[in-house]
């Protein structure tokens, strides 16, 4: 049997029933099947070039736009025994209001923001701060998107005021009441799944945007089949699963872990679920596979900052603080307060040496089919299992799994003439940059009607 190939840039799947590649065009959402004697015909390659089939990987070099995410607390009123951020109900480290703020003024004063992303523990236990943010944006004029990844307690009149600021919310469930409560139980110890499905049934019937985010440990690896049927019967469209890894307070479950066989077979069984019930599928493996890169997410791109309450500007969301075992190579810099003003200092430098990592320097993704359309994966996992230079296996395997399954998915669903849900990342993301683009093209409008009323006032000598 023939190996899959890394064609021209592009993903080249052996399938051996058609005795042929099966390639795969992401920009031009297109399909080939070629013999394996014509992959380098000159004829052929020209019509592909043509056609524009070959474009290469975007590096995204909008420069102006960042996005930031605004670890508000570390406090949590659940106790998740897999807790990557080991929050607890005591934790005293939250963002000053002020500090919030002050970051949201002089990053909206350095760059166009295009996301704001609120992240904790459980960010709603910080009101104060996030309300101030959203307030200050008013004033200053800019209409980020506005993201929280909330545990799914909040009360219901918070639940209502986000809904009224349009956020887009990322919901933790882990599936029907044992599946759930199994792992994030409240700090006292009783299962949270009722207060979580509650605020689900409650997005759904505000028609918010949201995804149903789970963890997929062994423990709920059985139940996960009917957890997706869950959401399809009560009106949730996306669902995104994700193997648990074992950081933070995880670290010692190590037993929970599935292994990658495992994932990528359930995953399937979701996918197939999700088509039959008209969900979308969110996963990071799937991140780039409709937009190839050459890196694996924004933040290692450097294109998101995550400020933490400490006042430490990292490029991951899982390294929360300067003492992280790996905050010399993900903290780029500090945002600070004092008489003279505010200031963010960053070490460009680092930033750069984070910039580089990836497909393009992991000798093991160099040669591989899915190079584009994975990237490599996180060098967040890479650096903890102490590699630098390659992925680690683990995650390998699962990215290799899902995305060589993926793709062929798409190629059967496309002979259908039929859409896949494994878009379902692309779309929610995509969408709220189309929300975005919309405000800024309102926004734009207003104040260049403002602006000729002022320079054409009835009356006005000039
Ligand atoms: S809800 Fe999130 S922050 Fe809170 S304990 Fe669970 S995993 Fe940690
Ligand atoms: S992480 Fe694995 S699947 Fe992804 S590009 Fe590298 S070798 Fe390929």
């Amino acid at each position: 049997m023939k190996s899959d190939i890394l064609f021209h840039q592009l993903p080249a799947i052996w399938l051996e029933k058609e005795d042929a590649y099966l390639i795969y065009s992401p920009r031009q959402r297109e399909f080939a099947l070629l013999r394996s004697d014509l992959l380098e015909d000159p004829m052929v390659l020209r019509k592909f070039r043509q056609r524009g089939f070959f474009h290469p990987s975007s590096d995204d070099s909008s420069e102006q736009v960042h996005s930031i995410v605004l670890v508000v607390t570390k406090r949590c009123n659940l106790q998740c025994e897999y807790c990557f951020a080991n929050s607890t109900p005591w934790a005293d480290s939250a963002m000053a209001p002020e500090m919030a703020v002050g970051i949201l003024h002089k990053m909206a004063d350095l760059f166009r923001l295009d996301r704001v992303h609120f992240i904790g523990g459980e960010p709603t236990l910080n009101l104060p701060a996030i309300q101030r943010v959203v307030d200050h944006a008013r004033e200053l004029k800019i209409h980020p998107v506005y993201y929280i990844t909330t545990n799914g307690t909040a009360p219901q009149s918070v639940i209502d005021w986000m809904i009224g600021q349009r956020f887009i919310f990322t919901v933790s469930w882990d599936g029907i009441k044992d599946a759930h409560d199994r792992h994030r139980p409240f700090a006292g110890g009783q299962g949270s799944v009722k207060n979580v499905q509650e605020t689900i049934l409650y997005l759904v019937k505000k028609n918010a945007d949201f995804r149903v985010r789970m963890t997929v440990t062994k423990s709920n690896l059985p139940y996960l089949a009917k957890s997706v049927h869950w959401c399809a019967d009560h009106g949730v469209k996306f669902v995104h699963p994700e193997p648990m890894r074992p950081d933070g307070r995880g670290a010692i479950l190590l037993d929970s872990v599935v292994s990658p066989n495992e994932f990528v077979q359930v995953f399937s069984e979701i996918v197939e679920i999700a088509e039959e019930r008209s969900l979308w599928i969110v996963n990071s493996a799937l991140s780039n596979l409709f937009e190839p890169k050459q890196y694996f997410c924004p933040s290692a791109r450097g294109r998101t900052y995550h400020f933490n309450p400490d006042g430490s500007i990292s490029l991951c969301y899982q390294v929360q603080a300067m003492h992280d075992p790996l905050s010399d190579v993900f903290t780029i810099g500090y945002y600070s307060a004092n008489n003279n003003g505010t200031g963010i200092t960053l070490d460009r430098n680092r930033a750069e040496r984070l910039r580089s990592l990836g497909s393009d320097a992991y000798r093991s993704c160099r040669e591989c089919f899915l190079r584009y359309v994975c990237s490599g994966g996180c060098p967040y996992r890479s650096l903890k299992a102490g590699r630098s230079r390659c992925t680690d296996p683990w995650t390998c395997q699962i990215r290799m799994g899902i995305l060589r399954a993926s793709i062929v998915h798409i190629y059967k669903r496309a002979l259908q003439e039929k859409g896949s849900c494994l878009e379902g990342t692309f779309r929610f993301y995509h969408k709220t940059i189309v929300e975005r683009e919309a405000r800024y093209a309102q926004a734009r409008i207003k104040s260049e009607q403002q602006n000729t009323s002022s320079r054409y006032k009835p009356g006005n000598k000039t």
